[in-house]
Parts: C-alpha cells; sequence; structure tokens
C-alpha cells in the first residue's frame, strides 16, 4: 500500500475543506471498500479524511419522512425500529448485502459510493476505463457474466453493486450534501451517473462534497415489500441481479401505487418506471405481474456471457412482486 496522511476532523466543514483542498485526498468512514481498493493499488489517494468523528450518524423523524445520518451504520439503519415500520424495503435490501460483520462497519454514505466488483476494474494489470481512463475495457469482450443488461456504454459495462441504493432510489429519497458551494439536495436517481464516455466518475457528486444525510418521503409501502436478490451464495455474494419491489393494495386486490426498481444491471440502481405505470390500476397477480416484467425488461441488451440476466430478470421481477403482494 502507497504512504498517506492521515487527518480525522470534528466537524463537518473542516473535512470538506480538507478533500477539497486537495485533489488527492479521500474521505474515508468504514473502509470496507476502500482500504480493499488501497491495498490493491486501484486507488491511491495521499491523504485520508477519517470522517467517524462528525455528528452524521442518527435516525430521526422530520417532517414528511425519515432523515438517515451519512454514518448511520448499515446495521443501525436496518435494525431500527423507524425503519423497519415505516420503510421495510430498505431494510430488507440492507440485510440482502454484506456480511454481518461488513454491515457493522459500512456506512449509509460509503455504501452508496462503494465501487463496482468488475474484476477487471480490481486488477490493475489489466484494461479498465474506470481506473485508468482511456485504456479501454477488458469486460466488453472478456469475462461479462455479472455485467450490464441497461444503460452501459462502449466505455464501460459495470454494474453498481449497492443493494441498499436499489431500494433507496425506488422510495424516491434525497441525498443530502454539503460541499465547497453550501449544501443541496439530489434527488437519489440522479446521485449515480451512467458510464457514457467517462466512467471514472460514478456520482454527480461535486469535488469536496461530503454526503450528509438520506432523506426518505414517508408513503403507502409499509406492509407489500419484497426484496429479491439472485445470487451465487446465500451467506455473501453480490447480486447478478436484484429486485426491489413496493405494492400499494386495496381491499379489492387493485393496486393503487407501485415502485420498482433493480440491481445489478446497470452502473447505477436502475428505476423502472415505465413497469410500475403498468401495475397502477391492475389487479394484484400474476398475469399483471408478467405483463409490467415484460414492460420493464424492454431495451435490454446482453453480452457473450450475462444473457442469461434476460430470462432471470423477468422471473425475478414476478417473483418479487407476488411475494410482496402476499406480504
Ligand atoms: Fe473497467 Fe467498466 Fe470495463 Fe469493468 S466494465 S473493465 S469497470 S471499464
Amino acid at each position: 500500500m502507497n504512504p498517506f496522511q492521515y487527518v480525522r476532523p470534528t466537524k463537518p466543514q473542516a473535512a470538506i475543506d480538507a478533500v477539497a483542498k486537495d485533489p488527492n485526498a479521500k474521505f474515508i468512514a468504514g473502509g470496507t471498500n476502500l482500504v480493499d481498493l488501497m491495498k490493491r493499488g486501484v486507488m491511491t489517494p495521499q491523504k485520508l479524511v477519517d470522517i467517524n468523528r462528525l455528528p452524521l450518524a442518527q435516525i430521526e423523524r422530520q417532517a414528511g419522512g425519515l432523515r438517515i445520518g451519512a454514518l448511520a451504520l448499515n446495521s443501525a439503519v436496518a435494525d431500527d425500529p423507524q425503519v423497519r415500520a415505516r420503510q421495510p424495503l430498505l431494510a430488507l435490501a440492507l440485510n440482502a448485502g454484506a456480511s454481518p460483520q461488513l454491515r457493522n462497519m459500512a456506512t449509509v454514505g460509503g455504501n452508496m459510493l462503494q465501487r463496482t466488483r468488475c474484476a477487471y476494474f480490481y486488477d490493475t494489470s489489466m484494461p479498465c476505463n474506470k481506473r485508468a481512463p482511456g485504456t479501454g475495457c477488458g469486460a466488453l469482450e472478456g469475462v461479462n457474466r455479472m455485467h450490464a443488461i441497461f444503460g452501459f456504454s462502449d466505455k464501460c459495462i459495470a454494474v453498481h453493486p449497492s443493494d441498499m441504493s436499489v431500494a433507496l432510489v425506488a422510495l424516491d429519497a434525497t441525498v443530502q450534501v454539503s460541499g465547497p458551494k453550501g449544501p443541496r439536495s439530489i434527488p437519489f436517481a440522479d446521485f449515480h451517473r451512467l458510464p457514457g464516455d467517462t466512467p471514472e466518475k460514478d456520482t454527480n457528486l461535486e469535488p469536496g462534497e461530503l454526503i450528509t444525510a438520506v432523506d426518505i418521503p414517508d408513503g403507502p409501502f409499509t406492509k407489500h415489500v419484497h426484496y429479491q436478490k439472485v445470487r451465487e451464495r446465500a451467506s455473501y455474494a453480490f447480486a447478478l441481479l436484484s429486485v426491489a419491489a413496493a405494492l400499494d393494495i386495496d381491499g379489492t386486490n387493485t393496486i393503487k401505487a407501485a415502485r420498482l426498481a433493480m440491481g445489478g444491471v446497470a452502473h447505477k440502481p436502475w428505476r423502472l418506471a415505465a413497469a410500475e405505470q403498468a401495475l397502477v390500476g391492475k389487479p394484484a397477480t400474476e398475469e399483471t405481474f408478467r405483463q409490467a416484467a415484460a414492460v420493464a425488461m424492454q431495451g435490454a441488451k446482453a453480452f457473450k456471457y450475462n444473457a442469461y440476466k434476460l430470462k432471470m430478470g423477468p422471473n425475478a421481477i414476478v417473483q418479487a412482486l407476488k411475494t410482496a403482494a402476499a406480504a
């Protein structure tokens, strides 16, 4: 590992200043991804700004919803009574991610900022436009069974690995950030980016901006929810593909509102807005769910080794919706 400086500020502005003034500085919280990347030489920050002493770990009620501090641990959020009662989809997605040990270290902000698990990104002997812009994409013609079927470019076909973020995009969350130009809010759907010509940028954060909290508005999705994660090891593995599903169903079994998003299919958590519209006003039946799944998969395109996702995707959507409806 390369040598680096280490500072531990106690005020958010001091942390923001430390990173904003130094392009080689990085925030660190749980470090469950960044330390791995540093050990492998994928990321080589010259300064780490430890933000664990900042007062950003609260989970609290605010007008119209919940505010979750950026430093709240994944395990604390998943176990929080307010989260479980008001946003159970988020608790399910968090508990599907990583292992108990990692959830006890990883923070909400860090979860959003974790980097892709594309094997070529982690292997510094291989071409990778995300790690080293202009070197090419090893996965395009390589082993791409974990890779994207939506929203990719000819520069990068990686997927975002977070489970939590799939639930947050479905729940219309908003990211609160603070930076050199002051605070601002970013709709969760706009927080992560598609790769385009600049796959080295995972998010729309500006240099020096610090995530301070995530806001989730109250909604009707307190009962009929499910997070369906398909993976190769139930104990601990990243998603081949996942589905966050939430339904509001009235007394006549009619769907009043729906939220649907997928993970493991794109460079960002993939909201399925057209499929949601296809569900509203329909009976909560398997036939309705299959029709919505067909809408959801429109435009999907596979590479040599990930064509299985074109079949797995609609099946996982139907399974998620059936389980949510029965909850
Ligand atoms: Fe790098 Fe993206 Fe290609 Fe993977 S898919 S090798 S992360 S450019």
